[in-house]
């Protein structure tokens, strides 16, 4: 704890640093808004197919902390976030539901959206859809065309052409190192995932097939739809300009997607020259679960919604995809969200004494926390750094409460620095206490007991709720139910 008076002083636009995938180096996060104030940021969202699962969410959660953390340290960000809802997987979901495809997005879309407000996640500012964006997408493709980048073959699709691309000098594969000796020249990739072996021209508009049953719109090129990867490039750019500062994604989405989103922006030459589409792209890391990767034959495939059903809260799952730095593989295991739950209680445990301590006080932000906080998460978001300064700062407050030598206002000054720091966080408050009512009634015959000073009846009643999985803390505003004691 700091004595109140002590200042340091946090240049909130300095220091910033980011692992951009683009330089494969950390650098200094400058926006491109020469005021150094705005920040744009788009994030690849969720494919709604079907309910997301914890892998997914790790990715949205990673960019949740990104923007509010820009926002800490006073950027005022654009966050967008798109729905794809037009897709190879999506389409053959619906056709397998019988569903029309709006029927079919949107009960996925209302699960995604809810699932993202039990893990704390802000609303993004924009939340684009790929089917409100067709006339822009067949724009874009249109533009790729006149400037000799993409032609249409023979199946009726339109391609991009990887070979004229990288005729005009442009670079294909800056995301990741892509062996064109193997390539398979003249090869075409239909579908909207493949691997760097089928490394080939991509589609940008598909020709509509019986498979696509209704789901298709008219275009300069017949019926069809779009490929996944001009979506995301048509969106981006609509609500973001041709350049902006961030982009984000899953790892999974480097190759192709957004290879193709860098070939098909930039081939477009919609940016100033000397602009690049995107200036810092970012990726989260895989999430195991228990060790192996997420599948359902090995039973370690998790929705959000699966968790919850066992007894977990999104406080708590936010918490533990929280705890790893975003670039590492992150093995989320039942372990780590039991170990959770005793977390957040010591923290919860602190802030409330301080709370009863503080009362009506008000002081200055406690300055050293936050500094410590934001020199962590300056360093690429070492969320892990960040919560070791958290709770060395929990234990040393809490050995200072023993002694009884927190006083109003040095309690509301670690108040206050903690509300700048859970806005970055997000993991919320702790959720009130529902005592059944007859733990309630027992408290108040304790209560009553006390009054009449038989402190034998009070002590005996405190073992018996103790026993009964409650303990009494006695605190300036009243005794107050806590979970705990012996119940299993
Ligand atoms: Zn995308």
């Amino acid at each position: 704890m700091t004595p109140i008076g002590y200042r340091v002083l946090i240049d909130s636009n300095m220091g910033l640093k980011l692992f951009n995938t683009l330089t494969r180096s950390v650098e200094e996060f400058v926006p491109r808004d020469p005021d150094g104030k705005s920040a744009g940021m788009y994030c690849c969202g969720p494919t709604v197919h079907n309910f997301a699962h914890i892998g997914n969410f790790r990715t949205f959660v990673f960019a949740d902390l990104l923007r509010r953390y820009l926002e800490f340290k006073g950027y005022q960000v654009n966050h967008v976030m798109n729905i794809t809802d037009v897709e190879d997987k999506i389409i053959a979901g619906a056709r397998a539901s019988g569903l029309s495809l709006p029927e079919y997005i949107r009960q996925y879309e209302e699960a995604f959206w809810e699932d993202s407000r039990t893990l704390g996640c802000l609303a993004p500012h924009q939340a684009p859809h790929a089917t409100e964006h067709i006339p822009q997408i067949i724009g874009l493709i249109e533009r790729l065309l006149a400037r000799g980048l993409a032609y249409q073959a023979s199946d009726g699709s339109v391609y991009f052409s990887i070979d004229k691309y990288r005729a005009r000098g442009s670079c294909y594969g800056q995301l990741v190192n892509l062996n064109f000796d193997e390539m398979r020249v003249g090869e075409r990739v239909n579908a909207d995932e493949y691997d760097k072996e089928s490394l080939a021209d991509f589609a940008l508009w598909k020709a509509r097939v019986p498979e696509d049953a209704a789901i298709y719109w008219s275009s300069p090129w017949g019926e069809g739809r779009p490929g996944w990867h001009i979506e995301c490039s048509a969106m981006s750019m609509q609500l973001l300009g041709p350049s902006f500062d961030l982009h984000l994604g899953g790892e999974d989405l480097i190759f192709p997607h957004h290879e193709d989103e860098i070939a098909q922006s930039e081939g477009a030459g919609l940016q100033i020259p000397g602009e690049r589409f995107v200036k810092y792209w970012l990726h989260a890391a895989h999430l195991l679960v228990e060790g192996n990767k997420m599948s359902k034959s090995l039973g370690n495939f998790f929705t959000l919604r699966d968790l919850l059903a066992k007894g977990f809260s999104g406080r708590e799952i936010r918490y533990v995809l929280l705890t790893a730095h975003y670039r590492s593989s992150f093995n989320f295991t039942f372990d780590s969200l039991a170990g959770a739950r005793t977390a957040l209680g010591r923290l919860d445990d602190c802030l409330a004494k301080l709370h009863d301590i503080a009362g009506n006080a008000s002081a200055a932000s406690d300055a050293v926390l936050l500094a410590e906080f934001s020199a962590a998460m300056d360093e690429d978001l070492n969320i892990s750094a960040a919560w070791g300064s958290i709770f060395n700062w929990v234990r040393d407050t809490n050995r200072l409460l023993a002694r009884n030598q927190v006083s109003p206002s040095l309690a509301a000054a670690a108040l206050s620095a903690w509300q700048s720091i859970e806005k970055v966080l997000g993991i919320g408050e702790k959720p009130p206490t529902e005592a059944p009512p007859e733990i309630v009634a027992l408290l108040e015959q304790r209560q009553f007991a006390r009054k009449a000073k038989d402190f034998k009846r009070a002590d005996s009643i405190r073992e018996e709720l103790k026993a009964m999985g409650w303990v009494i803390e006695d605190t300036p505003q009243g005794p107050r139910l806590k979970r705990g004691g012996n119940a299993a």
